[in-house]
This record gives C-alpha cells, sequence and structure tokens, in this order.
C-alpha cells in the first residue's frame, strides 16, 4: 500500500509502472483521536490497484476527506478534529458468501474478511514524521483488536 502522496506519479505503479485503474472497494481504517482508537469501515474509489501485481495507491486527501467528514457526521463519538488513521487494510467482498451479504460484516456468524496491507518501509517512516510519530505500531494494533 502507497500513499499517493509518496509518489511522483500517483497514476503508475510505483514497482511495474503499468497503469493503474481506480476501483471501488471497502476498507478498514483506524482513527486515533487522543487516546481513543475507532475502526471503522469505509467504501471509496480512492484506491488504484495495479493489474500486474499486488500494489494499491490510496488517495491520501481523499481518505483525509473521507474519514474526516465521517468523523464529524457523528459528534457523539466525540473525536477532535485533530485525528489520525491509518488504512489497515481492504475488505474482500468477494469472500463473503452470497448467502451472507446482507447481514452485517463484523458479526460473530459473519467475520469480515480483512486482507491486511504491507506498508512500504519509506512510505511509513514519512507519513510518521508528519503525524509526529503517533501512528500506531503493529502491537498496539494488534492488542487493541
Ligand atoms: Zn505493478
Amino acid at each position: 500500500m502507497f500513499w499517493s502522496d509518496s509518489l511522483l506519479n500517483k497514476k503508475k505503479c510505483p514497482l511495474c509502472h503499468s497503469t493503474l485503474e481506480n476501483e471501488y472497494h471497502h476498507y478498514i481504517t483506524a482513527i486515533r483521536s487522543g487516546k481513543e482508537i475507532t475502526t471503522l469501515g469505509v467504501g471509496n474509489d480512492y484506491g488504484a490497484f495495479c493489474p500486474e501485481c499486488p500494489v494499491v495507491v490510496l488517495d491520501r486527501k481523499g481518505f483525509e476527506r473521507a474519514v474526516g467528514g465521517i468523523v464529524k457526521e457523528n459528534p457523539d463519538w466525540k473525536m477532535s478534529v485533530d485525528l489520525s488513521f491509518v488504512v489497515i487494510g481492504i475488505v474482500n467482498m468477494d469472500a463473503v458468501p452470497e448467502d451472507q451479504r446482507h447481514l452485517p460484516l463484523g458479526s460473530d456468524s459473519n467475520p469480515i474478511p480483512l486482507v491486511e496491507f504491507l506498508r512500504e518501509i519509506d512510505t511509513a517512516n514519512k507519513s510518521k514524521s508528519r503525524h509526529g510519530g503517533n501512528r500506531l505500531s503493529g502491537n498496539q494494533r494488534r492488542r487493541r483488536r
């Protein structure tokens, strides 16, 4: 997974230079506001996928808008506007059996088929410094789940 703003050309795959294709998908994000961490599912077409390799480039501005908008619409979550988030992975809707697609994802009988992203190291480091180093480490994330 790459953030679009870490790439010189966000229309091309950073590994094989194929032209990326935008697709609508559901993602699981972890939002951190102060000490609170909330996981949130969002569906959008801000992900551009490489047809040749398992690369996805996420539009950072798009995700920031989407996540910020959802937080704003839910004042009862009591999350400040000053939040940071990570996109944990993509929900593989195709893996949900057809007779279960009407059920809410994440219930006991219908677990979320989450495909976790691998982070490109430089991208991770870069975003870490931008957010003042308050991103979740992998360990923290696992503990909260
Ligand atoms: Zn590629």
